[in-house]
């Protein structure tokens, strides 16, 4: 079995190429120890072949580089209530805020000048912003820093509004899908929420042209092997720019707060399948990696993330943005919190670069 692994590898590795049957025997035999013959050290030592290989494939394209977007949280307001999220509508304890258009653009000031060139808002589906009023905000972002990538994060919108904000300049769109798979996205949210729909959305995102980004949970509630095999089997034919995964951590003000952690190890092969599978992809090292673990981020990157998200919202906001127990969502100042960051990855051997860092198909485009 374990030559069977190793062939799958290198055939990803040097071809790109995987099936459906081989990722969930490559799933199966690296992150399922109940259901392997393998032994603990027949996993671990398939486990490490996969991330050098992950590893070395993203550095011989990026080399020492982590491309750094500022991230800016703009509204915990939300109408929907999926059952894992801290900032779901059901949440009477959430704290809920929205940041005016003149908080966001001074956080794309402090971003710029501490070298951010990509700014990435996110926040619920706040109804408040409208198409008119979100338009206003990217506009007048573009506007002013014409050399800035401007990534959204808002969720689900139809065509005229997706349409109206890659008008005003956004050029990419981050929609996590979560799970393919009907009867799982069931299970984790309400039911006026359809995967249908989700992938509608994706479908519309990748048709306008934004670098689009989707992504799911590991080790989501209900989550299993089948299911992550066809989230990969979906994201293959998707083909994104943009992929973000993270573990599932629960929150405590939501229906699955006795849940447990997904698990770090199966989140680390999976961004290094990823890696083999999209050479090129822009993919995060997540907050949520930094949350489960101290040198989670770090970790990420080894596997063959490229991407750091530091947090550039106003530390009056920050903690309200709790999507789950324990976020990390550091006291500092977005410069010192920077300089942290620049200082873990200087110590496995990285360096943090302002450039905007587009994906390769769309650095022509521009
Ligand atoms: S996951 Fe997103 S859409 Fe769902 S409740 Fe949370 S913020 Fe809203």
């Amino acid at each position: 079995m374990k030559e069977k692994i190793i062939k799958i590898i290198d055939n990803l590795n040097d071809n790109g190429k995987i099936n459906k049957k081989e990722i969930l025997l490559l799933l199966t035999n690296l992150c399922d120890s109940e259901n392997t013959k393998l032994s603990k050290i027949e996993i671990e030592s398939l486990q490490e072949y996969l991330r050098e290989k992950a590893y070395i494939k993203s550095h011989k394209i990026f080399g020492n580089k982590v491309y750094m977007r500022g991230l800016i949280e703009f509204s915990n307001y939300c109408k929907n209530d999926c059952i894992y999220c801290g900032i779901r509508k059901s949440n009477k304890n959430a704290q809920r805020y929205r940041l005016s258009k003149d908080d966001i653009l001074e956080c794309c000031d402090e971003g710029y000048k501490l070298g951010f060139r990509t700014f990435v808002l996110q926040s619920g589906e706040d109804m408040f912003f409208t198409k008119k009023r979100i338009v206003d905000i990217t506009s007048s972002i573009k506007n002013k820093y014409p050399d800035c990538a401007l990534t959204l994060s808002i969720g689900e919108k139809n065509y005229d509004y997706y349409k109206a904000i890659k008008e005003s300049g956004v050029n990419r769109f981050l929609l996590r899908h979560e799970t393919s798979t009907e009867e799982h996205y069931n299970k984790l949210h309400p039911k006026e929420l359809l995967l249908k729909k989700r992938l509608e959305c994706l479908k519309i995102i990748k048709e306008l042209g934004f670098q689009t980004g989707t992504g799911i949970m590991v080790g989501s509630p209900f989550q299993t092997i089948n299911n992550i095999t066809n989230d990969l089997i979906f994201i293959k034919k998707l083909k994104p720019e943009m992929i973000g995964i993270g573990p599932f951590l629960p929150h405590e003000d939501t229906p699955f707060k006795d849940k447990d952690k997904g698990s770090i190890n199966t989140t680390l092969i999976l961004i290094s399948i990823l890696r083999l599978l999209f050479p090129f992809a822009l993919i995060p090292s997540t907050t949520a990696l930094g949350t489960i673990s101290k040198n989670g981020r770090e970790r990420g990157i080894l596997a063959g993330a490229n991407v750091v998200m530091p947090n550039l919202s106003p530390l009056s906001v920050r903690k309200k943005y709790s999507l789950y127990n324990d976020k990390i969502c550091t006291d500092e100042e977005a410069m010192e919190g920077l300089e942290l960051l620049r200082a873990k990855m200087l110590a496995i051997g990285y360096e943090i670069t302002g450039e905007r860092g587009d994906h390769i198909k769309h650095i022509f485009k521009q």
